[in-house]
């Protein structure tokens, strides 16, 4: 089971700098690490470890990112997994690859010589949504598991343990998991504004050959209401025009198509799912 949940396990070298705006989560997020790395002070004045932080916002938005980045902040291993890959017919299996998954981050940090590991965990309303009425079983055993095991999480352990999780929605989670000494962090990722639109596509420009005229302020004007993923498909499906036609460089008009491709690929996922 524990392979499931190493599949995502990626190299935590993404930084800070590499996700474009979302400089107040950002802040929030790097001042809420620096417990996590002062653990000493924390200790000596007898505060509360920081054990779950819970990023919300809308999909796309950069939620991963910035949890890869917070393992790269306080130099921990990254351990990763999704709230859908514990739904299991079994029960008693998500359990188990809970235990799994904060078994394997201790034993990457011991392996590695870290002192600190973080286990993300995204969509974590899959196994953490409200309790009705004794239903659900199987879930019910899975968030017990997590609760456990952040409830076993001490501030003087070696390695220290920090849990994010994500979600788009926030409101369905279970009480049990905002409670204070769990996830009583929260972070919301919003949706980039023009500024910080402008900033994500010049990051995933970065690596692609760009026309001198083009003009990304103007794209991220008429990119309004798109994610960082959206934008980086905009860029990507720029290329992928700019090459079809056989020339040298993406320009305005390249990207103005992909906006519109993208939009329509939106809408046609929305109306799929209708
Ligand atoms: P979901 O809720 O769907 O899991 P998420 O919020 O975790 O989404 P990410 O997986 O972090 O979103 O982002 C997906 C991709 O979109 C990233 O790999 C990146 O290419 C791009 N992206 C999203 N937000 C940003 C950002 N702020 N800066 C740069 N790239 C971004």
């Amino acid at each position: 089971a524990s392979d499931r949940n190493r599949k995502k396990v990626a190299p935590a070298k993404l930084t800070f700098e590499e996700i474009g705006g979302q400089e107040n989560a950002k802040q929030e997020l790097r001042e809420a690490l620096d417990f996590l790395i002062r653990h000493e002070e924390i200790q000596k004045f007898g505060i509360r470890p920081l054990k779950g932080i819970l990023l919300t916002g809308p999909p796309g938005t950069g939620k991963t990112l910035m949890a890869k980045a917070a393992a790269h902040y306080t130099n921990s291993v990254f351990v990763a997994a999704s709230g859908s890959e514990f739904v299991e017919m079994y029960v008693g299996v998500g359990a188990g690859r809970i235990r799994d998954l904060f078994k394997d981050a201790r034993n990457r940090a011991a392996k590695e010589n870290k002192q600190n590991a973080i286990i993300f965990i995204d969509e974590i309303d899959v196994i953490g949504g409200k309790r009705e009425g004794g239903q659900q079983r199987e879930y019910d055993q899975t968030l017990n598991q997590l609760l456990t095991e952040m409830d076993g999480i001490y501030s003087s352990e070696s390695p220290r343990l920090l849990v994010i999780a994500a979600t788009n929605r926030k409101e369905m989670l279970d009480s049990a998991l905002l409670r204070p000494g769990r996830f009583d962090r929260h972070i919301q990722v919003d949706l980039p504004d023009k500024k910080a639109r402008t900033h994500i596509l010049n990051l995933h420009a970065g690596n692609k050959p760009l026309h001198p005229d083009v003009d990304l302020d103007k794209i991220a004007e008429e990119a309004y209401g798109f994610s960082g993923a959206q934008l980086e498909s905009v860029m990507n499906e720029a290329a992928i025009y700019t090459m079809r036609e056989s020339v040298d460089m993406i320009r305005q008009s390249h990207l103005s198509m992909a906006i519109d491709k993208v939009m329509m690929g939106e809408r046609s996922d929305r109306e799929s799912n209708l």
